[in-house]
């Protein structure tokens, strides 16, 4: 068989799949794009119209459009990808929904590259009257370019593929800023409402705190998470080459999200620390997913330190600024570098604690997410605790932690409990380290 003789005879096959869905009696729809030359289908278009089909699904069910599933059929063959199936309503004129379809097609950005028809229950195709605008020259009608040849098939058929591309491209991109920053709101959610926690906000208790509690974390985890999504496509858009210069663009980011965060807490700073933990994460997910369907942590991983190399150098040992936060005042009283060492190493305590236990429990219960918090306290210098406290205090709070994980059980959590409580001290840099935790562990699972 020619090319011409097969799309002939794929063309036959759509129309007795017609009149066989025309004996039901009811109004039919069906997608088919606008393709002209061959091959009418590739992989690109085929994608392409998988998305514009379950848009037009959607928007059918948005207009109380009832289609019938059990008898929808999805074909590609020699005539392109094609989809047709029958409404359940009665109480829609085929004109009426002809109309809802055009809304469809008028709406969409490439419009110009679908064909959504309204068969009437008698057979009748439904016509809009409108002549359309050829989509390549945007001067003519398209009859007349087509009729008159005016353009090339090669020519509109490398515009229209492109234009595919860069559209299956930015809905690619939105989905994953969408799921990413999903899943970091979640974790930190996690975190903030695992409960019982040592020294910390949980639902229950502000803990050692008198500034803050559950509330005030809503509060802040509700606006930090806006911006998520920004971090996301920062990331996404970072050149391999720019990836040590990439700070600046995350603290820009960061810098607006606590101006934010103090304005809706009335100045307390909730989550300061994780505003830089998660938007680093953030990024690199950006910059990962942007080459790879899957997340991977090694991978991850090696981002991280390239976006953080020598951080606690530049920003700690060389600062002779004024000193401002609770870190930095750490770093010059205990030499200790809390966060900033974590993130120039590449999150040690999460990829070589917490992370192992996480997984293995492959759980976000309770009870797996209290094991992940003790493996980080029994390894980091948290500056939040030196901060209210000592290097004595801290080491004895790391040692507590160890033995408590090494043979668990509640009642032994409770005497961490109640340590942080005797002590005043709330670990909050091993519970932002938490969220960062689940947020890797929700990664792996979601984009595996
Ligand atoms: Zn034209």
């Amino acid at each position: 068989m020619t090319d011409i003789q097969k799309l002939l005879s794929a063309r036959e096959e759509r129309d007795s799949i017609k009149k066989q869905l025309l004996e039901l009696g009811t109004i039919l729809i069906s997608l088919n794009l606008n393709i002209p030359g061959i091959p009418k289908s590739n992989q690109l278009l085929t994608s392409f119209f998988i998305i514009v089909r379950d848009q037009l699904k959607n928007w059918l069910l948005a207009n109380r459009i009832f289609i019938d599933d059990s008898k929808e059929i999805n074909t590609n063959h020699a005539a392109g990808d094609y989809y047709i199936v029958p409404i359940k309503n009665k109480d829609f004129s085929s004109v009426q929904v002809k109309q809802i379809t055009e809304q469809f097609e008028e709406s969409h950005p490439l419009c110009r590259f679908i064909d959504v028809d309204v068969v009437g229950e008698s057979g009748e195709n439904i016509s809009s009257g409108k002549s359309k605008i050829c989509f390549f020259c945007r001067e003519h009608p398209a009859i007349e370019c087509r009729r008159a040849e005016r353009h090339t098939i090669f020519e509109i058929r490398k515009y229209q593929e492109e234009k595919i591309a860069e559209y299956l491209e930015k809905n690619r991109l939105d989905e994953i800023c969408r799921k990413v920053a999903n899943m970091a709101s979640q974790a930190i959610y996690y975190e903030i409402s695992l409960t019982p926690k040592p020294g910390l906000v949980d639902k229950d208790s502000s803990g050692v705190h008198t500034d803050m509690d559950y509330r005030t974390f809503i509060d802040s985890t509700v606006i930090i998470s806006s911006y998520f999504g920004e971090l996301v496509n920062a990331g996404y858009h970072c050149k391999t080459d720019n990836l040590p210069n990439a700070l600046p663009l995350i603290r820009q980011i960061g810098l607006q999200m606590e101006k934010e965060m103090f304005e809706h807490t009335n100045g307390v700073n909730t989550q300061k620390g994780l505003i830089f933990l998660m938007g680093v994460s953030l990024f690199a997910s950006g910059f990962i997913l942007k080459k790879n369907n899957s997340f991977n942590q090694t991978i991850f991983r090696e981002t991280v330190l390239k976006i953080c190399e020598n951080m606690v150098q530049v920003e700690l040992q060389n600062a002779n600024d004024v000193v401002k936060s609770h870190g930095e005042q750490c770093f010059n009283q205990f030499k200790v570098a809390g966060i900033r060492w974590e993130a120039e190493n590449g999150f040690p305590s999460v990829f070589e604690h917490a992370l192992p236990i996480i997984l293995d429990k492959n759980s976000t219960d309770g009870n797996s997410l209290i094991l992940t918090l003790l493996s980080i306290m029994s390894q980091l210098d948290d500056t939040n605790v030196l901060y209210r406290s000592n290097s004595n205090t801290l080491n004895l709070l790391k040692e507590k932690c160890k033995m408590v994980l090494d043979n668990y059980s509640f009642d032994k959590y409770r005497e961490i409990l109640e340590f942080c409580k005797a002590e005043k001290i709330s670990p909050g840099g091993s519970a932002d380290l938490l969220s960062i935790t689940v947020f890797i562990y929700l990664m792996i699972k979601n984009f595996p």
